[in-house]
């Protein structure tokens, strides 16, 4: 019989609660491809680093005995019988996944909500499925949620929760039921010839099925001076950036009149002197609820019917100021401020599917009403990127459930099923913990923690010294850490490693004009070699230390 577990009513599907696992930090952490996998990679694979997780393996168990040169016969034809066969060993699988020749149940495109919801479901029912998180192209892995403070209202959180530990939580659940997960970027999807074709910056993938949700953007408004002054006073991500040592006290602004932009607002008067609110049009569109705190806030002035025209900068080269322009009068003049935050919504991630999957006009994957179900057999749609009205967190995980429950039901009636089972096995290396670095700093040590640590490593580590710069509310900072320290464990003699949290220690952000996390500074004989902020892709890093070391 195929599995049919996704659908009892067990507890062990409660989205966001995970068994309890040992855990070092709270970080996101990546999983390497298992020896099970039968996916191609297209690059060297990268040693293990540090993880924190406990793991089990997977055995596959067919339940179906065919070939995929059979697929197009099956999918019109048998009717949904499986049988099941003996387990494949580990070598048979190794075989099966360097021949090329094997197809996955089911790709995971997006590791929003609707993403790990839906990997949750179809790995608590065996389909073992393939999960791309993303890197970069369309946010970052964890999703939209990975840039915002406390979660009220998903169900399950009575005091709330962050939106980081609300996503690393999901992930861990994920995880936990042998979902497989790539913090990859999907760069080409073909649902045109079956089995489908999804190919990411390091793997080629065939599967039966998809699920697409990838979710939405932040817009950029693509003023003049914008990359000039982006991560440099311009952000899309005041949860983020907000707790900079450089805004701290300062008039900033943020540009958008919905919940987004109102939220951001809000968060800001936390450090800010004054916040601005430029909304273009003549009211606001955020909740009831948000406009009666933005409007109750002294600390912030909405200025209605303003358009935001660029940013200005004072003889340093910093930025000084936001020119607006008053949509009713033309008038332009400058707003004092330090920083600019955007908050002006989002676009839906759907440019893969561009030309084969039917999209609205807006670029929405449009799904059959009710369903999950796109223009194409096999290939489902959820969360943010099929829903231009609800768009909650809440809303994106039940969609992701119903994609999944529609998948097993769609490859057990094509007779295409091919389940997994899982084996407990060992804990694997742990991560270093705040007790470790309060035992006293040691230079021999790769990874450490602090501005102590720094400023010894800064005087006698003869080594690249890396510094990563976070901050607690930071959604990509915990995206970057894992892939980061990674990078530096391929490095251990070359390299020292130290993360400097800016809100335990601002003096250090603030002398290294930190200006939002995560970002990361190399130095060498106490000298600055290089900034990179933001999420890069690893092989920059890894590419100059290699070059540097
Ligand atoms: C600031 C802010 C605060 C919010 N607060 C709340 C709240 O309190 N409560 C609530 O219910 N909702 C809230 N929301 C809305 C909620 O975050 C979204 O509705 C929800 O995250 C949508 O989930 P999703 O899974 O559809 O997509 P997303 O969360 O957008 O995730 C999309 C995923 O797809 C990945 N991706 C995109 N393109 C690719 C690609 N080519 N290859 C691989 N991966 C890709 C991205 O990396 C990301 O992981 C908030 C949103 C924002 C912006």
């Amino acid at each position: 019989m195929a599995a049919t577990t996704a659908s009892h009513p067990k507890i062990t599907n409660g989205v966001g609660i995970a068994p309890r696992v040992r855990l070092g930090c709270s970080c996101l952490t990546h999983r390497p491809a298992s020896a099970s996998s039968t996916i191609t990679p297209t690059l060297p694979r990268i040693p293990h680093g540090l993880l924190t997780l406990k793991r089990g393996s997977t055995t596959r168990r067919a339940v179906r005995g065919d070939s995929v040169a059979s697929f197009a016969t099956r999918r019109r034809a048998s009717p949904p019988s499986l049988t099941t066969s003996a387990a494949l060993s580990t070598e048979e699988l190794a075989q099966t996944s360097s021949s090329g020749k094997s197809v996955e149940n089911l790709v995971i495109i997006g590791s929003g909500p609707a993403g790990y919801t839906a990997a949750i479901y179809a790995a608590r029912a065996n389909l073992k499925p393939v999960v791309f998180e993303g890197y970069q192209v369309g946010g970052v892995p964890g999703g939209q949620l990975m840039t915002t403070t406390d979660v009220e209202n998903f169900p399950g959180f009575p005091d709330g929760i962050t939106g980081p530990d609300l996503m690393d939580r999901m992930r861990r659940q994920a995880e936990r039921w042998g979902a497989e997960l790539y913090q990859e970027d999907v760069e080409f999807v073909d649902v045109k010839n079956a089995p489908f074709t999804v190919r990411s910056s390091e793997r080629k993938v065939r599967c039966h099925s998809i699920i697409v949700a990838t979710g939405a953007t932040a817009k950029r408004l693509r003023i003049p001076r914008e990359d000039e002054f982006w991560s440099r006073g311009i952000s899309a991500c005041a949860i983020c950036d907000g707790a900079s040592p450089l805004f701290k006290g300062q008039v900033l602004a943020v540009v958008g009149g919905g919940d987004t932009a109102t939220e951001e607002a809000i968060y800001l008067t936390k450090y800010a002197r004054h916040v601005h609110l430029l909304v273009r049009r003549d009211h606001l569109k955020a909740s009831k609820a948000m406009q009666d705190r933005v409007f109750n806030n002294p600390n912030i002035t909405v200025h209605f019917n303003t358009e935001t025209v660029d940013v200005v900068s004072n003889p340093k080269g910093q930025m000084s100021g936001i020119l607006v322009r008053r949509v009713d009068t033309q008038k332009e003049s400058v707003l004092e401020a330090k920083g600019l935050f955007y908050g002006i919504g989002h676009s839906p991630n759907s440019q893969l599917l561009e030309g084969q999957i039917k999209l609205d006009s807006s670029g929405y994957m449009l799904a059959e009403k009710g369903t999950t179900k796109t223009s194409v057999e096999g290939v489902f749609a959820a969360g943010d990127v099929q829903d231009h009205e609800w768009r909650q967190a809440i809303t994106a995980a039940g969609s992701g459930c119903v994609a999944a429950l529609s998948v097993e039901r769609y490859l057990t009636s094509n007779n295409l099923l091919v389940e997994f089972h899982q084996k407990p096995t060992e804990e694997v290396k742990k991560d270093l913990t705040d007790r470790d670095v309060q035992e006293g700093f040691d230079i021999t040590l790769l990874k450490h923690k602090g501005q102590y640590a720094l400023r010894k490593l800064y005087h006698e580590s003869p080594r690249l010294l890396c510094v990563l710069y976070t901050s607690p509310t930071c959604g990509p900072c915990r995206t970057l850490k894992p892939i980061i320290t990674k990078v530096v464990d391929e490095f251990e003699h070359d390299v020292h490693f130290v993360e400097i949290d800016i809100t335990e220690d601002p003096e250090i952000a603030e002398a290294a004009e930190i200006m939002g996390t995560p970002c990361v500074h190399f130095f060498k004989n106490k000298e600055m070699l290089k900034t990179l902020s933001g999420v890069k892709m690893k092989r920059e890093y890894r590419e100059f230390i290699e070059a540097n070391k």
